[in-house]
């Protein structure tokens, strides 16, 4: 017997006890334990920069692990107090990092509601893209978005293509992102066959 037929050379986005391999790892204050840990049954995908527009600042980490200076810019105000976080971030160059393991439960949808189901972020995983809805994606976003999607399906069987939505479609009231500039058929695409 070949005792490499089973060998499967590290890809760096599988995923070991609810944590991305390869991503970086830090640890969300926003996050606790999901209601039901075998409930992982929807992807949401949203957006996020601060100050909006600008990239490769430190802040959405901050933001998210409870440490954001709301006095380094004017925008920030509105974010005093707020306590979210999500599961990952794909920034715009390629860098990967996981906030909260996909077995608890990040604080990414707020008030949101799925195919009658209110809470998503019960039943979810949140997966934020730098960027915001004036702009363009990068070409990188999507590669990982396909590879690491592909992962997640494999992984928690209550996930499916049908059932990847963006936050503006659970939120539609009080959210738009990914954004107009997000293309859906692209990234469903890369998520079914990812390169
Ligand atoms: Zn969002």
């Amino acid at each position: 017997m070949d005792p490499y037929l089973n060998f499967r050379p590290p890809s760096g986005l599988d995923i070991q006890y609810h944590r991305l391999l390869t991503a970086r790892q830090m640890n969300s204050p926003h996050a606790d334990a999901r209601p039901d840990p075998e409930d992982i049954s929807l992807l949401v995908i949203h957006s996020i920069s601060l100050p909006r527009g600008c990239y490769g600042e430190p802040f959405i980490d901050d933001l998210f692990l409870g440490r954001l200076n709301t006095a380094a810019h004017p925008s920030f105000d509105r974010l005093e107090g707020l306590r979210v976080s999500a599961h990952l971030c794909l920034f715009r160059d390629g860098g990967i990092t996981q906030y909260v393991p996909f077995d608890h439960r990040a604080w990414h949808a707020g008030l949101s509601s799925f195919d009658g189901r209110d809470q998503c972020n019960n039943f979810s995983i949140g997966i934020e893209l730098e960027g915001c809805d004036d702009d363009p994606f990068t070409d990188i976003q999507y590669t990982l978005l396909g590879r690491i999607g592909h992962v997640l399906l494999q992984t928690y069987p209550g996930l499916a293509l049908e059932r990847i939505v963006g936050h503006g479609d659970i939120a539609p009231a009080r959210k738009t992102d990914p954004g107009p500039t997000f293309e859906w058929p692209r990234a469903l695409f890369e998520i079914e066959f990812p390169r």
